[in-house]
């Protein structure tokens, strides 16, 4: 690995110290680029969600992501995490005294809290409660932290998947949003307990996420408005599991390595054509 330190910084984008020439932690900057890259993916995939919905639902989980994770975006503002809803220590009602070296855009526990009451009040459905849970979650576990290493990105990551399944009862196999989110947590999990680079983990959690939205095809839905079709529901890929691999992806994307900037754009360019990945 050559590292071509020296001129650039680990400090550029806003992210951790890297090892090797990688950042091996998510700072409040890079959480931004990774939500901001999420709504683009939401906005890009807005047909493609409601048409996997309309197979099994009503028709509306990408009306419903889309308009939540746009809420997000306009509170972040377009900045690299220095400026709008990242950059008020404030913004979810924390303290604003708490002082010092980290001034703004320090808090990924307000910062992510914030989003998950954002999604709460703006996106109806059963998607909303169940992704601010997620959210509201990950920020708790995230607490004040400035960054987060892999470690305690895959705690918060787990304490999210277990907020949506707290609230929403779904079990591993009911085809829900469940059925990406906890195969990424297991492999975060897996991969932070084998000592693996932070990219390697978070692409491990998009491509585990993935298999887990792609199994969800054969499968009978046991929770959310699918279930009112019984065996009618197999045979569909649940939308609920795509935009969470959407989410995962976005991670990767993003956090993973390169600069924050190129990899937001890659991102939403990548989640704009699902067909390809989603539906092989
Ligand atoms: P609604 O079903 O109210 O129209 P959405 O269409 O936005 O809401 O979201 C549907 C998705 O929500 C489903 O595809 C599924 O993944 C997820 N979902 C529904 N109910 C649950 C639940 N109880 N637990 C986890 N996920 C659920
Ligand atoms: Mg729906």
């Amino acid at each position: 690995m050559s590292a071509s330190a020296g001129s650039h910084g680990p400090a550029a984008g806003g992210h951790g110290p890297s090892r090797g020439g990688r950042r091996e932690t998510i700072a409040t900057g890079g959480v931004a680029d990774w939500l901001r890259a999420f709504a683009s993916a939401a906005a890009a995939n807005r047909e493609y969600l409601t048409d996997l919905d309309a197979a099994i639902g009503d028709a509306d989980h990408g009306i419903n992501i889309d308009r939540g994770m746009q809420a997000v975006a306009a509170k972040l503002g377009d900045g690299d995490g220095a400026s709008g809803l990242s950059g008020a220590p404030g913004a979810a009602g924390s303290a604003t005294g708490a002082a010092g070296a980290a001034t703004a855009a320090a808090d990924i526990g307000a910062l992510l809290r914030t989003v998950g009451m954002t999604l709460v009040s703006t996106v109806g459905g059963a998607a909303g409660p169940l992704y601010g849970t997620f959210f509201l979650q990950l920020g708790k576990s995230a607490g004040g932290a400035a960054e987060l290493d892999l470690a305690q990105w895959a705690a918060a990551v787990r304490a999210g998947v277990e907020g949506v399944q707290m609230r929403g009862k779904a079990r591993p196999g009911d085809k829900t949003m469940v059925d990406a989110l906890l195969p990424a947590a297991a492999a975060l999990d897996e991969a932070s307990a084998a000592g693996r680079p932070l990219a390697d983990a978070l692409r491990a959690a998009a491509d585990a996420a993935e298999q887990g939205m792609l199994a969800t095809v054969p499968l009978v839905a046991r929770k959310g408005r699918a279930s009112y079709l019984g065996e009618r529901s197999a045979g569909h890929q649940d939308p609920g599991a795509t935009s969470s691999w959407l989410l995962l992806k976005a991670a990767a994307d993003t956090l993973a390595g390169g600069s924050a900037t190129a990899g937001g754009a890659g991102a939403a360019a990548d989640a704009a054509d699902p067909s390809g990945s989603a539906r092989r």
